[in-house]
């Protein structure tokens, strides 16, 4: 028989964790670091000053552990003794720092320009694109100096002329909504690209923490964006991540505060029963948005270069990718960097798939591209 000996009731360090469990998904995935470091000079400013009186206000014992950094590029003493162990302190750390480089590097395909609101994110995707990019340095760093971001934005888009639209890309290196309710930038991002008529905003996101942006006047220049995958890919190669079904309901909200939406379907593995999970994922995806929604969808199929692999069985060493270079080609990537992808053939295959059930089951979604 259950009695009130067998019932543990959280102590004052775990009461945070009972109230995750019962939070709305947004507030459950919201980035809980369990390290912030401030860049000196970002307490210069109004966000920064915020972030820390939020993360010093002292409990006992201390909810966060905080420190001053003289740099957001140098950080150095963080836990971790394999690599493994070592990555994920470095996803549980938040760096609060100053954007200095305002030259915005170009973000093919999916947009003119890279708009740096963040840089990582707490999740743990083993075949994420940043174990090349962002190498040795993959903890989180978010920026206190938006508006000065939003205007260099600004002067790219005056200096275009207007003759089309310039568009920035939110999430190019980082998914910026786990952080959203700490920096509001997305928030910031919208209203501004709401008020200028040549420019476009763009995010792509697998987190919930959208609710700050569904009330806003988007003026349908932002296009919120959302990643999925068969549950079969998320539960084997996602972590740290929501599943599915949260990930449609974000879409549905966002669909319904009227944003142009867009889901982008990566990685693309092909192997199994590959186009019927992806039918059937196309089905789900038809049932969670409203009719008549503004629908693009990007396919980019998996590829990882040489460094990635390295760093990938390191982080991950149970990891079940195929990681293999018998089926693959070695192609130049947009950086320059030499990445395995699929041979031409399987991506004419995998790109007439979508093609198909793009215009089957989404009709009047557009395919942007399939890489
Ligand atoms: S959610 Fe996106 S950015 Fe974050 S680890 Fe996964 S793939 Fe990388």
């Amino acid at each position: 028989m259950l009695t009130a000996r067998h019932i543990r009731r959280p102590g004052p360090g775990q009461r945070k964790d009972v109230e995750r469990e019962t939070a709305s998904p947004a507030a459950r995935w919201t980035f809980r670091p369990a390290r912030v470091l401030f860049e000196e000079a970002a307490l210069d400013y109004e966000m920064g000053r915020r972030l820390w009186d939020l993360f010093t206000r002292r409990e006992d014992p201390p909810a966060v552990e905080t420190r001053l950094i003289p740099s957001h590029n140098r950080v150095t003493g963080l836990p971790g003794g394999t690599p493994a162990e070592a990555y994920r302190e470095a996803k549980r750390t938040l760096v609060v720092g100053v954007r200095r480089g305002l030259d915005f590097a170009p973000c093919r395909p999916s947009a003119d320009y890279q708009l740096p609101l963040v840089t990582s994110c707490p999740g743990l995707c083993e075949y994420c694109y940043l174990q090349t990019t962002l190498g040795r340095r993959p903890y989180v760093r978010i920026y206190v100096n938006i508006d000065e971001i939003l205007a260099a934005a600004g002067r790219l888009v005056a200096a275009a002329g207007g003759e089309r639209p310039v568009t920035f890309e939110g999430a190019a290196v980082g998914d910026p909504i786990p952080v959203e309710p700490l920096t509001g930038a997305v928030a910031r991002a919208v209203a501004f690209f709401a008020g200028l008529p040549a420019g476009r905003f763009r995010f792509v996101t697998k987190f919930p923490s959208v609710e700050g942006l569904l009330a806003l006047d988007h003026g349908g220049r932002t296009r919120a964006r959302i990643t999925v995958n068969t549950p079969e890919v998320i539960r084997e190669h996602d972590h740290g991540t929501p599943g599915l079904e949260t990930r449609l309901e974000t879409v549905g909200w966002l669909a319904s505060a009227g944003y142009p939406v867009g889901v982008m379907v990566a990685p693309v593995f092909v192997r199994g029963e590959w186009r019927e999970d992806y039918r059937t994922l196309f089905e789900r995806l038809r049932s969670a948005l409203p009719p008549g929604t503004d629908l693009t969808v990007e396919v980019v199929t998996h590829r990882f270069t040489a460094a990635a692999r390295r760093n990938i069985r390191e982080r991950h060493p149970e990891t079940r990718l195929p990681l293999g270079e018998e089926d693959r080609l070695l192609r130049q990537g947009q950086f320059g960097y030499l990445k395995y992808v699929y041979p031409p053939g399987l991506i004419a295959e995998v790109r007439e798939h979508f093609a198909e059930l793009t215009r089957r089951l989404l009709p009047g979604a557009v395919l942007e591209y399939c890489v």
